[in-house]
C-alpha cells in the first residue's frame, strides 16, 4: 500500500478543487455584469438548471445557504412557520436565517434519517386563530444530510407534495445534493424538480465546482427572489467565471458521482468492522457517512486524530459523531488507502 503524497480528505465534498478541464472553461468564459442582467454565461447556467428540473426559472447565487435562505423570503411572511426536519441543514446549520432574516419561525420535527413522513406532519398545521404563527412552508432536504445522506423516495415526495397542496403550504427542497439522488436512484431531474414549489441545489459540493448555488422555481417567484438576493447582497458582477465552472460539472460531474457512492461503500465497510465505531445510520446510500464512536474510544476527537496522523482526515461533528465523505478529489487509490487506515484503527 502507498502512502498518498497528501492526506487523503474526507471532510466534505466541498474541499474539491477545480480541475484543469473545469479552469480552462472559466477561463474560456464570457462574462458581463450580471446584476444589470448581462452576463451570458449565468444566463446560460440558470436557464439550462432550471429547465433540467422542469421548472421557468432560476437565480444563480454564492451559496447555498443563500439559496435556502432566499427561498425562504419568497414564500414566507413574518409570523409565518415552516415546517422542517429537526436536523435540517436550514435549521441547524444556517445560522438562524428564517429568523434573523425573515421574521419566520421554524417549527422542527425529529425523524428517523431527517425523513419527514405524513405521519409526523398531520398535527404540525397551526389552528387559524390569531393566537398562532400561520403555517406556511414545508422545507425538505434531499439527500439529508445528518440523515446520513438518505434519499427521499420520489413516491413520497409525491405523497407530502399533495399534502402541502391541500393545506395551501409551499414546499421547498433543499437539493445541495439532489444530483447524489438523482445517480444513485436513475431516477431523472424532472421527476426530482416535479413535487415541489421551489428547489436550491450546489454546483460547490459534489460536483466540483468552486463556487455557485443555484435556485429554481416559478417564473414570479425566482422574479422575487433576485430582489431578495439583491437585499442580502448577492448580487454577482462577472459571475459568469464561476457559472462556466459550474455547466462544466453539470457536462461532466454527474454521472461520476457513481464512483463517490461505491468509494463510500467500500469505507462503510471499513469502518463497520472497527471495534467501538458504528454506522448511524447503518446503510449507506450515497456519498456521506456518518459514524459514531464509541466505549472504549474516548471520543470522536481520539478517532479522528489517529486518522489524521495515518494522513486521513474527517470531520468531527460532535462529541462522539465524525463524517467522512467522498468525492471527485478522492480517487480509487485514495479510497483503498483510507479504507485500509480505517480497518487498522484501535481504541488507544
Ligand atoms: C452544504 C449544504 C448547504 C449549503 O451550504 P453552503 O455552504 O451555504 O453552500 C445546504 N444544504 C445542505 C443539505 C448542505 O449540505
Amino acid at each position: 500500500m502507498t502512502t498518498p503524497d497528501r492526506p487523503v480528505d474526507l471532510r466534505s465534498d466541498t474541499v474539491t478543487r477545480p480541475t484543469r478541464g473545469m479552469l480552462a472553461a472559466m477561463l474560456a468564459a464570457e462574462v458581463g455584469d450580471d446584476v444589470f442582467g448581462e452576463d451570458p454565461t449565468v444566463r446560460a447556467l440558470e436557464e439550462r438548471t432550471a429547465a433540467l428540473f422542469g421548472k421557468e426559472a432560476g437565480l444563480f447565487v454564492p451559496s447555498g445557504t443563500m439559496a435556502n435562505q432566499i427561498a425562504v423570503r419568497v414564500h414566507c411572511r413574518p409570523q409565518d412557520e415552516i415546517l422542517l426536519e429537526a436536523t435540517s441543514h436550514v435549521y441547524l446549520w444556517e445560522a438562524g436565517g428564517p429568523a434573523a432574516l425573515s421574521g419566520v419561525t421554524c417549527r422542527p420535527i425529529t425523524a428517523e434519517r431527517g425523513q419527514l413522513r405524513l405521519e409526523h406532519l398531520s398535527e404540525a398545521i397551526r389552528p387559524d386563530d390569531y393566537h398562532y404563527v400561520r403555517t406556511r412552508l414545508l422545507c425538505l432536504e434531499n439527500t439529508h444530510n445528518r440523515g446520513g445522506g438518505t434519499i427521499y423516495p420520489v413516491a413520497e415526495l409525491a405523497r407530502l407534495a399533495e399534502w402541502a397542496r391541500q393545506h395551501g403550504l409551499a414546499v421547498h427542497v433543499d437539493g445541495a445534493r439532489i444530483w447524489n439522488a438523482m445517480v444513485a436512484t436513475g431516477v431523472p431531474a424532472p421527476r426530482w424538480g416535479q413535487y415541489c414549489d421551489t428547489l436550491a441545489v450546489c454546483f460547490s459540493k459534489g460536483l466540483g465546482a468552486p463556487v455557485g448555488s443555484l435556485l429554481v422555481g416559478r417564473r414570479e417567484q425566482i422574479a422575487e427572489a433576485r430582489r431578495y438576493r439583491k437585499l442580502f447582497g448577492g448580487g454577482m458582477r462577472q459571475a459568469g467565471y464561476l457559472a462556466a465552472a459550474c455547466l462544466y460539472a453539470l457536462e461532466h460531474h454527474v454521472e461520476r458521482l457513481a464512483e463517490d457512492h461505491a468509494h463510500a461503500q467500500q469505507l462503510a465497510e471499513a469502518i463497520a468492522v472497527v471495534p467501538g465505531l458504528c454506522l448511524t445510520p447503518p446503510q449507506v446510500q450515497t456519498n456521506l457517512i456518518w459514524f459514531e464512536a464509541r466505549p472504549p474510544w474516548s471520543s470522536a476527537q481520539a478517532v479522528a486524530e489517529q486518522l489524521r496522523q495515518r494522513g486521513v482526515l474527517v470531520a468531527v461533528l460532535g462529541p462522539r459523531l465524525l463524517r467522512a465523505v467522498t468525492h471527485l478529489d478522492v480517487s480509487a487509490a485514495d479510497c483503498r488507502y483510507a479504507a485500509e487506515i480505517f480497518r487498522q484503527l484501535r481504541p488507544a
